[in-house]
């Protein structure tokens, strides 16, 4: 059983230094969890509310940070709205991050850390 905890910690860590942030400029919900868990626009959000036709989202920094803020979308996530504005910067790098942790994660049963790494890595585009 590898650490997948502790990979996931360096990952975050790694990456957000080394994404460029030009990168990350489209407005498209990036689902992390089904049903439970966006990324939109650099704010990570988690349900609030699963509504019949549309998804209630509420800032994942709710919390932490006393954030506000809530995003709807419809059930497939399409036509994401600001219901109520954040009370912080977004972070752009959080939907790269979470991409290329689930890409790794993938990986982690079959290749060593390393290995999903460096070929990760060479895949984000410059
Ligand atoms: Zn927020």
């Amino acid at each position: 059983m590898r650490n997948v905890a502790g990979l996931n910690y360096k990952l975050n860590l790694s990456l957000s230094q080394c994404i460029p942030r030009r990168f990350l400029v489209e407005m498209e919900v990036f689902v992390v969890k089904e049903n439970k868990k966006i990324i939109l626009d650099g704010y990570a959000y988690t349900v609030h509310y699963n509504l019949v036709s549309s998804l209630r989202w509420k800032c994942s920094n709710k919390i932490s940070k006393k954030c506000p803020g809530i995003l709807v979308t419809s059930n497939n996530y399409k036509n994401p709205t600001i219901e109520v504005e954040h009370s912080h910067a977004g972070d752009a790098n959080l939907e790269i991050v979470e991409k290329a942790k689930a890409e790794m994660l993938k990986r982690v049963s079959i290749s060593t850390p390393s290995q999903i790494f460096a070929e990760v890595i060479n895949q984000v585009p410059e």
